[in-house]
């Protein structure tokens, strides 16, 4: 990928959380803390403010970078767990990827969060939009189809129990209402998914 289509895809996951961040605050008010749009929002303007030098490396050392610097900047349970979502995919993809390698690279960066989380898909996390993300992707979806599961995946997470999470705290009271950190990967799918297309 060349430097300039890495800074795009940072532009794009950047301008989405900015857009969306009170939004996920919203959500997060509801059944957390309030603390996720904020989070989001100081991680993905870090990730921004060192586009130039990521987009520079090699995409596995661009991604790596990206996973480390949300660790150290977004905070809160999801920090972790989107630095470990990006890392991943650094460790698992190749210099070009096609679309088999990014499934495959996904599908072993899922088991990394999920293992980081002691989580799995069916709790009421951003599980819940990564696992049918994969499967639209490993299907050969288009990218219009893959951002529309994204939403409808972060969809189906309003009548669900929260078993992770601070959610997990309210019990049934977390039902009724959107989790956070699934919104927020629903909104980044589609940005990155749009930005890769547009980037062909
Ligand atoms: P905190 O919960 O510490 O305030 P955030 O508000 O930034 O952190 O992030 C909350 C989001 O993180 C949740 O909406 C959920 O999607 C995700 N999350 C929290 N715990 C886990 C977990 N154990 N596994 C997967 N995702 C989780
Ligand atoms: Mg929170």
């Amino acid at each position: 990928m060349a430097a300039s289509d890495f800074s795009k895809l940072i532009a794009a996951a950047a301008d989405t959380i900015a857009a969306h961040a009170e939004e996920l605050t919203a959500l997060d008010q509801a059944i957390g803390d309030g603390d996720h749009g904020l989070n989001m929002k100081r991680g993905f303007e870090a990730v921004r403010a060192e586009a130039d030098a990521f987009s520079a490396k090699p995409l596995p050392e661009a991604l790596k970078a990206v996973g480390t610097k949300l660790v150290m900047t977004v905070g809160g349970a999801s920090g972790p767990l989107f630095g470990t979502l990006f890392m991943a995919l650094g460790k698992e993809l190749p210099a070009v990827p096609d679309r088999t390698a990014l499934a495959a690279a996904l599908d072993k960066a899922i088991e990394a969060v999920a293992a980081r989380g002691k989580s799995q898909p069916g709790q009421k996390t951003m599980l819940d939009v990564l696992q049918p993300v994969y499967e639209a992707l490993a299907q050969g979806k288009t990218v219009r189809e893959i951002a529309d599961a994204a939403d409808k995946a972060a969809e189906a997470t309003v009548p669900m129990k929260a078993l992770r999470g601070r959610a997990s705290f309210l019990g049934e009271r977390s039902i009724g209402h959107m989790d956070a950190g699934a919104r927020s990967t629903a909104l980044l799918v589609r940005a990155i998914a749009e930005a890769i297309e547009g980037n062909r």
